[in-house]
């Protein structure tokens, strides 16, 4: 399959190996390969996405390509775990990455490499490619206003914020050790520095200053990607807005916003299967009827709280599509908790589903949803109301933005208590004005992406910008 005629220009994109990360940089490279850039992807072998559906990209396998080595070899393959590749590769990536991006830049048979794009939590990309005077663009997987408080982490801490203590916090967090102090009246109040966040929401986050792995992480990402290139954002101009005028003050970097799930799909980049076989069923279900339920590709939740989930669905009596990931339940493999006759005929439950798809159907009428800012955006990109259910890291900001900010969805801050769930889907199931807010931001997502509108002229100028390398 060629991969390079008539393309003169080509771009090295190097996602993080997670879902989330990996479907916005494929829709992103989709993006670039449409404009006529020739595409080369760096992958790990680890959740290594289906060559086949990329005939047309290159892809090089880096980082772990060599089992014996006992630094990687028995790192946990699913869960939280497993984000402990980001630890080890941005620590004893370097050397690897050179080398490769090297034999790229030499390569005889292959059009010049205008850029590396590379996720913004690969941190260490940047010193790699400033030593080989090759500009990165990072690409941000989530929004503008999470690397602003991302960025304020600092901050946030020396005010003694993550000191205090959430009991709805999820007991994912317990082992960071911030459910250790008394609860406080603080939780409620506003952040100063972020108004529309309350103090609970920063502790959910889940991770402080530079005293744990993932802060460690959270602030090398900040500083590397203020030192990037440029950076391209999953989302739009009239979404964030004052987010955009900011970061545009304080980092000289060039922002694209552009809203990848109206320009392509993750069907491709889907590392399980999708399950198609509910369609017919959802096909004859009325318009705005049923909930389609989905907590991302990484979240767990405790065998109790996934029957108050059930419970409260159940009571709710509305009809349901439910994506129960096998090993979304700790301690199960996939269905085993579930009273008997349970969906029932009101309800689907799969395993995993072509999401995209399922939220631009008429008959989905709210999304409850972990608040992963990809499922955020593809919910917003189809009008849909959100119940939202975070679990951390920029989940709990999604949501709190979405309910309070954005005002097009219910965050249920309390945990999983059956009363609150039912009444948190029936609200948005009848709410017609949060349904009416949830179009006219569709709308507006809409226009910005008519030739003039804002999200259009982002993937316009990013395309000059890569070809003026
Ligand atoms: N997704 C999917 N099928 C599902 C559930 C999720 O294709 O059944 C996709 C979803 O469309 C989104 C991604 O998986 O693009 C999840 O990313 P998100 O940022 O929402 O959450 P994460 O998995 O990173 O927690």
């Amino acid at each position: 399959m060629e991969t390079t005629v008539g393309r003169h220009r080509r771009v090295i994109m190097f996602p993080l190996p997670y879902q989330g990360h990996v479907n916005p940089m494929f829709q992103l490279a989709n993006l670039l390969y449409s404009k006529g850039f020739s595409i080369t992807i760096f992958h790990t072998n680890f959740n290594k996405p289906k060559t086949s559906n990329y005939p047309h990209f290159t892809f090089r396998f880096i980082l772990d390509n060599d089992p014996h080595d006992e630094r990687y070899a028995n790192l946990p393959l699913q869960g939280m775990g497993a984000f402990s590749r980001i630890f080890l590769f941005n620590k004893c990536g370097a050397d690897q990455l050179r080398h490769q991006l090297e034999l790229e830049l030499s390569a005889k048979d292959e059009p010049p490499v205008s850029c590396l794009i590379t996720d913004a939590s690969w941190h260490f990309t940047q010193s790699v490619a400033d030593s080989l005077n090759l500009p990165r663009l990072v690409l941000r997987t989530s929004s503008l206003f999470c690397f602003l408080i991302y960025a304020s982490i600092p901050l946030l801490d020396d005010l003694g914020y993550f000191n205090l203590s959430d009991n709805t916090a999820t007991p994912l967090l317990d082992g960071l050790g911030y459910n250790n102090v008394p609860d406080d009246e603080r939780l409620e109040e506003q952040v100063a520095e972020f108004p529309v966040l309350k103090v609970k929401d920063v502790i959910k986050i889940g991770f402080k200053k530079d005293n744990d792995g993932m802060g460690d992480i959270i602030s090398n990402m900040v500083k590397q990607t203020k030192a990037s290139s440029g950076i391209i954002w999953n989302s739009f101009k009239e979404l964030e807005q004052l987010q955009l005028e900011t970061i545009r003050r304080d980092i000289p970097a060039p922002c694209f916003l552009i809203p990848f799930a109206r320009h392509f799909t993750t069907a491709s980049s889907s590392l399980l299967d999708h399950d198609r076989s509910f369609f017919p069923w959802l096909d004859q279900q009325p318009r705005n009827s049923v909930v389609y339920i989905s907590f991302g590709s990484v979240a767990q939740v405790e065998e109790k709280h996934f029957m108050e989930m059930v419970h409260g669905l159940v009571d709710s009596k509305q009809s349901f599509l439910w994506v129960v990931r096998p090993g979304f339940v700790s301690g199960s493999t996939w269905l085993e908790p579930l009273p008997d006759g349970f969906p029932g005929e009101g309800g689907r439950i799969v395993e995993w589903a072509p999401q995209q798809e399922v939220l631009g159907h008429e008959a989905i009428g709210a999304f409850w949803t972990h608040s992963g800012w990809n499922s955020t955006v593809e919910s917003v990109c189809e009008g849909v109301p959100m119940i939202c259910s975070p679990f951390w890291g920029d989940q709990p900001l999604d949501a709190r933005y979405v309910s309070d900010a954005w005002k097009v969805g219910v965050y249920l801050e309390n945990g999983w208590k059956r009363e609150e769930i039912t009444n948190a889907i029936r609200r948005v199931m009848v709410d017609e004005e949060m349904r009416e807010r949830s179009r006219v931001l569709k709308r507006k997502l809409d226009a910005s992406l008519i030739e003039g509108g804002s999200s259009y002229e982002s993937v316009e100028s990013l395309v000059d910008y890569i070809s003026s390398f």
